[in-house]
């Protein structure tokens, strides 16, 4: 055994900077958090080369004293928690220390810096996390932090940088979600010398939602507020109609801060149920707050997530935060919400929405949220939050269905079913079951095929394989989809490799695109949700990686395939029942299986033949 030695400061750093600092987005995450615990409120962001190369955040916020600025580059280093009990009340962002040091042991850092009331400021260079140079400076009261060469000392981690257009795009969001959490500060995001994103810092919601994501979002929104004893939780939900394909609208903040959250997206998602589409999902921007002892922050290192001390208080006041707002909705109650606006004139201009907001605000100050009590609404509603709160996060942690478990193993020890498919023996498709199954007859067994499942496997085969022929339908009018600024630039910018798959597309101001092509299996009526899921895989990975391409494929194979419960012509069956039988697919590309038998003597053993 090699003896133990203390590692050296720099390579303790190095590992420590692994944990915070993963990519770009990771930097301007922790960048800005400073910025916002320094009382800024103006806050700018520009980034080149998808961050790799260029990152500056400036805030007008307190400034770092002259003799503080290097002691800030040092881990472990902060001015926000004294000892271990200021820890459970914990009101900033940061808290760790971590961050400085962390960025700069793998970048060039210059920081300009001035302290309000100061003379002056300073300026520091650094450089792998060592002080080059500290000199006096005439600059602005608040900082300036410029990142510069990210990786440059550690190849390892920058061979696992993705493309420019993903670590841009995965700031975009970071910065979306930043400007959202803090609708008093006004957020400005330069991408590659382009203003992406501006807001007003008026401390309006609505203003917010409106620059960041849209204004048809914004016009879907109700307002939702709900509290209890410790939590309380305001902001907006869509209206069921106004559903998306994808959980990338979902925004929640908990104390200020960004989380993602299982438990939260279950409690939105129960308050939709039965209300909303399969396979669509609402939106929200909430913002819960709750007693700092009530919730632990320290839990990861990027600090994305939280524990609760009480989940299911947490739970039920979103679920009665949504599920109020959806009743007012539907009784009419919700006029002044942005919600029923969504049929009128669309064509407002920018100008009008705002004069239109502050005329609002100015008629009616409490306007915006309509406080929903979690225990009136309890007395009112039958169903008992306990109950919906362990049944659905029983169904976000369900795995296999047990009946194809059996079918699974088999697949796995390598097997007899799979030499059975291989058999050329005839087989007869029986018929159709419930618009779902394919009953095949089958030496001595009853065979079931998922025809969707089965579909959707040979579709995602071909579209991997390259010998997918997209066979696109030209549209004669151009579907417009609404996707929101994010989603319609990430689908602009992948339009080539859309193009291999059949669709053509074209921008549409700077919201929607238009699109000219789908390939021939897509409904019309999916365009929308095809496009929008596809967009979720490109944002978080591109379409570079095979693998990451394959899930883009899923996506497309899964609409492209025949629908469940919906019938089938005999020609149909037959076909893809003789695909399946003679052994091409097995598991769809979800790895659930396409077909299981039930054998004779197992029928024989049910009706007590044997
Ligand atoms: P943390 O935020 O966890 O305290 P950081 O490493 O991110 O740790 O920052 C270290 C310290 O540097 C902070 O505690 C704060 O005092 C100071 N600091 C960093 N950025 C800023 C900023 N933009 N404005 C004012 N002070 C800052
Ligand atoms: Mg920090």
């Amino acid at each position: 055994m090699p003896k133990i030695i203390e590692l050296e400061q720099h390579v303790a750093d190095l590992i420590a900077a692994g944990e915070v600092v993963q990519r770009p987005a990771s930097v301007v995450k922790e960048l800005i958090e400073n910025s916002i615990d320094s009382g800024a409120n103006i806050i700018s962001i520009e980034i080149a080369s998808g961050g790799m190369t260029y990152i500056r955040v400036t805030d007008n916020g307190c400034g770092i004293a002259a003799e503080d600025a290097k002691t800030a580059f040092l881990r472990h280093a902060t001015s926000k928690l004294q000892d271990a009990e200021g820890l459970a009340a914990i009101g900033t962002l940061g808290f760790r220390g971590e961050a400085l040091a962390a960025i700069a042991a793998v970048s060039r850092i210059e920081l300009m810096t001035r302290e309000s009331g100061a003379d002056e400021g300073i300026s520091l260079t650094l450089e792998a996390g060592e002080v080059l140079d500290m000199s006096p400076a005439g600059c602005p009261e608040g900082t300036t932090i410029i990142v510069r060469d990210l990786f440059f000392n550690t190849p390892a981690r920058l061979k696992f940088a993705k493309s420019d257009r993903a670590e841009g795009s995965s700031i975009s969001s970071v910065v979306l979600r930043a400007a959202l959490s803090r609708p008093d500060i006004s957020f400005r995001f330069i991408k590659d010398g382009k203003t992406e994103y501006h807001t007003p810092g008026d401390s309006r919601v609505e203003s917010c939602i409106y620059n960041l994501l849209g204004r048809e979002v914004e016009a879907g929104f109700l307002d939702a507020e709900s509290y209890d004893e410790a939590v309380s939780v305001r902001g907006f939900v869509s209206s069921p109609d106004t559903a998306r394909g994808n959980r990338s609208y979902q925004f929640f903040f908990v104390n200020g801060r960004v989380i993602r959250s299982l438990l939260l997206q279950s409690a939105l998602e129960q308050a939709y149920k039965n209300n909303i589409q399969i396979g669509k999902f609402p939106s929200c921007v909430l913002y819960i707050k709750i007693k700092p002892s009530d919730v632990d922050v320290n839990v990861h290192p990027a600090k994305t997530e939280v524990k609760f001390v009480s989940d299911k208080q947490v739970f039920d006041c979103v679920y009665y935060a949504a599920l109020g707002a959806l009743e007012d909705s539907r009784l009419g109650n919700n006029d002044q919400a942005f919600g029923n606006r969504a049929n009128e004139d669309r064509a407002k201009t920018e100008t009008d929405m705002r004069a239109e907001h502050s005329d609002r605000r100015d008629a009616d100050d409490n306007y915006s949220f309509k406080a929903m009590h979690a225990e009136d609404f309890r007395k009112v509603h039958v169903a008992e939050p306990s109950n919906i709160y362990k049944s659905s996060m029983d169904a976000a942690q369900m795995t296999f269905p047990q009946a194809f478990s059996t079918f699974e193993n088999k697949e796995t020890a390598g097997d007899e079913s799979v030499s059975l498919y291989a058999a050329a023996s005839p087989f007869r498709v029986i018929g159709e079951a419930l618009n779902v199954y394919i009953i095949v007859e089958f030496q001595e067994a009853v065979w079931f095929i998922d025809k969707h499942a089965a579909h959707e496997r040979l579709h995602f085969d071909a579209l991997r394989s390259g010998n997918y022929e997209p066979m696109s339908e030209s549209l004669i009018t151009p579907v417009i989809c609404y996707l929101g600024h994010e989603d319609a630039s990430t689908l602009i910018e992948n339009a080539a490799f859309l193009e291999v798959m059949g669709f053509t597309i074209e921008s549409f101001g700077s919201e929607s695109v238009a699109v000219r092509h789908i390939p021939a299996d897509i409904d019309i009526g999916d365009t929308e949700s095809v496009l929008s899921d596809i967009c979720v895989q490109l944002k978080q990975s591109g379409a570079a990686e095979p693998a990451e391409r394959d899930n883009i494929f899923k996506t497309i194979a899964c609409k492209a395939a025949i629908k469940a419960g919906r019938s089938s012509g005999r020609q149909e069956l037959e076909a893809l029942a003789a695909r399946v039988m003679s052994g091409e697919v097995s598991q769809c590309p979800h790895g659930r299986p396409v077909a299981f038998e039930i054998s004779k003597s197992t029928l024989d053993k049910g009706f007590g033949r044997i």
